[in-house]
Parts: structure tokens; C-alpha cells; sequence
């Protein structure tokens, strides 16, 4: 009996969870059909597409020096729920209740979107640890049909922005993701997108989220 090659077993499991596909040359190519992850190898470049409960994702990786023999691929960027919608900002709002409420403390949240009924919920997150620098939580369960669509926390009376921390806890994810800071004053919002290691800077405002 020949002897199981665990390398081997390691490969094929590495590319079953990460195939690569070229780009065809009509430039459209069929979204893949479950929820996981694939490259596509096109004439402009590496792609991401991520296909997720959250959304559909088609990010642009890199260019390459060789040209290649396929077709043009095009970044596409689509969630599933509506984040400008006046009940997703409602849900903003709720939070910045909260986040005032747990003044000096930061204060974190989800924000939750249900795929059968198609309705986003703020489910507050109790922590562990807080203080005006840092927070600690314990990651909500959620039920079969929902997912995480916007993890949002606060920094207090402190500026908007993605810490070391935060860097480290949204690796892996997909989600978009929210800062609220300067409570105490006007206050500032830092957003991005967040797919898996990729990290793309959102264009929202404070007032653009909350009017
Ligand atoms: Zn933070």
C-alpha cells in the first residue's frame, strides 16, 4: 500500500478552497455560485471575487508585468442591504445613543442583516472590558439566515480612526465597518469595506450616515 502523501493532501486541500479561474475573453464571467472565494487570473490583472452572505465583491490585486492571453475584468463592489437607506441610518443613530450613554467608555455594536426577511437589526454588544481607549466583547451567535453586515464601535471622546487593534480584530471578514469618534463635540466617522485581508477606505461622512 503506497503511503499517504500529507503534502499532497495539504495542496489539493489549498486549492479546492482557493481555485483560480482565467478570465474569458468576452470579459463577462458567470459570479460563482456558492459563497467562498475564488482568483481570477484576467489581461488586467489579479482578482478577488468574494461571494458572501454580506455581498458580492470583485477586487482588482495587483496588475502583471506579462500580458495575458484573457479577457478584461472590472472591481465590482455590491452588498446586499442598503447602507445609505433611512433605516440603516436609524440604526446609526440608535448606536450613537448608546455610544453617549457609555461616555467615557467605547461602546461596540453589530448590526445585522437578515437574508430571508431582509431587514437589518442593531444588536448592541455587551463587554467584557471597556474603557475610553479599548473595548472587549464577546461576538454575538448569530441564526442560520443572518450575518454580519456593519461592526460599528465607538472611540469615545477620541478621534475616528482603525487602530492597531481594530486592524487585527477585521481580518478574515467580510463586512463594512464603522468609527464613530469626538462624541463629546462634532462628531467624525471613519468607514471601510472590509473582505477577508483587504481593507477599502468608504467614502461616508458622519452626516452622511446619520442625516
Ligand atoms: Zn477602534
Amino acid at each position: 500500500m503506497n503511503a499517504i502523501d500529507y503534502q499532497d493532501l495539504a495542496d489539493d486541500a489549498v486549492s479546492g478552497l482557493h481555485p483560480m479561474v482565467p478570465m474569458p475573453q468576452s470579459g463577462k464571467i458567470q459570479p460563482r455560485p456558492t459563497y467562498g472565494r475564488r482568483y481570477i487570473l484576467a489581461k488586467n490583472g489579479l482578482f478577488l471575487e468574494v461571494k458572501a452572505p454580506a455581498g458580492y465583491f470583485r477586487l482588482h490585486l495587483g496588475d502583471l508585468e506579462h500580458n495575458m492571453p484573457f479577457g478584461e475584468c472590472d472591481q465590482q463592489i455590491s452588498f446586499n442591504f442598503i447602507v445609505a437607506d433611512d433605516a440603516c441610518r436609524a440604526l446609526i443613530k440608535d448606536f450613537m445613543e448608546h455610544a453617549l450613554n457609555a461616555l467615557p467608555n467605547e461602546a461596540a455594536a453589530w448590526i445585522i442583516w437578515n437574508l430571508d426577511t431582509k431587514q437589518m437589526h442593531l444588536q448592541m454588544l455587551e463587554p467584557t472590558t471597556a474603557s475610553p481607549s479599548h473595548i472587549t466583547f464577546v461576538r454575538p451567535k448569530l441564526a442560520h439566515n443572518e450575518c454580519l453586515a456593519i461592526d460599528i464601535h465607538s472611540h469615545g471622546t477620541l478621534p475616528a480612526f482603525f487602530s492597531l487593534t481594530d486592524e487585527a480584530d477585521d481580518i478574515g471578514e467580510v463586512k463594512l465597518c464603522m468609527v464613530i469618534g469626538n462624541l463629546d463635540k462634532e462628531p467624525t466617522m471613519a468607514a471601510r469595506l472590509c473582505v477577508l485581508d483587504l481593507k477599502i477606505d468608504a467614502d461616508f461622512s458622519f452626516a452622511e450616515a446619520t442625516k
